[in-house]
């Protein structure tokens, strides 16, 4: 059993950024949940150029915590419950080791409706986080909300939405694009992967950071293959053009990226060679 740090906190500006690891789960692939598109032969090729096995691969998830000085906002409450028989879910763990309580958490911010992102809303019967408020994109919580088109891939998914979200609504904050959660803290428009997917651009004394959540979701094969269809992707045109939208404005403004699924902890910089992005991890720039 291999043992690994389970949070990194950094400064950024004046707020405290906090990577926290819920957990990560390892399966089959990543061919064909990424590149079905493709030729098997032509994934497996990718990875072994990038030193990675053809066959497996690890998903972490990743919630991002912001100390703002005045609110701690988390970005996405990982697996819940549901997750603890296979190694995820461990987010309220990692709070504790991170030195804060659930009760402390001011806001939760959730980028989309999927799974590993809404689960850790509820603890059993109970709202996990129980002086938070919730805020949701406006144009997500209604696609889960009222149900209609939903795949028949996505139908737990939206049965786990209406148990775990849903109930929040009455009292949650609904934001669309360039609407700001608290000042320093802006809503993207990153819709593809899910209907009303949301990024957040952070920004404190002129140091920036980018949670994308899930505009990319293997920092290989979605990364280096923008275009590759992700079969967790909800349109797979639209969540494509809206990765190479966003990996054009992080690599032009050369700003820290946080990615949900991203090696922990979770941190890096693009940098392009030809036309093709690479992962750059963060080595000890937020040490300093
Ligand atoms: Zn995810």
């Amino acid at each position: 059993m291999s043992e690994n740090p389970s949070f990194y906190r950094f400064p950024l500006g004046a707020f405290e950024i906090t990577s926290l690891l819920d957990g990560s789960a390892k399966r089959d692939g990543p061919y064909p949940i990424f590149g079905a598109d493709q030729k098997e032969e032509d994934v497996h090729a990718l990875l072994k150029q990038n030193f990675l096995p053809p066959t497996r691969y690890e998903s972490p998830y990743t919630p991002t915590l912001v100390n703002t000085g005045k609110d701690l906002i988390l970005f996405d409450t990982g697996n819940g419950p549901g997750g603890r028989d296979t190694g995820s879910g461990l987010l309220r763990d990692v709070l504790a080791k991170a030195g804060h309580g659930p009760d402390q958490i001011d806001i939760v911010v959730i980028t989309h409706g999927h799974p590993d992102h809404i689960a850790g809303l509820m603890e059993g019967d109970e709202p996990a986080f129980p002086n938070a408020r919730i805020v949701f994109g406006a144009l997500e919580f209604d696609y889960w909300n009222k149900g209609e088109n939903i795949p028949e891939a996505r139908r737990q998914t939206r049965e786990l939405f209406m148990k775990v979200a849903a109930p929040f609504g009455e009292k949650a904050t609904f934001i669309d694009p360039g609407d700001d959660v608290v000042t320093g803290i802006r809503a993207i428009e990153a819709y593809g992967h899910s209907p009303g997917h949301l990024v957040f651009h952070v920004e404190s004394e002129n140091h920036q950071l980018l949670i994308w959540s899930d505009t990319c979701n293997h920092y290989v094969a979605s990364l280096q293959r923008p275009d590759w269809h992700v079969s967790f992707d909800n349109d797979h045109e639209q969540a494509a053009a809206t990765r190479k939208k966003i990996f054009d404005m992080v690599h032009t403004d050369r700003i820290p990226v946080h990615g949900y699924h991203m090696p922990f902890p979770a941190l890096g910089y693009l940098d392009k060679r030809g036309s093709t992005y690479h992962w750059v991890p963060t080595s000890y720039q937020f040490n300093l």
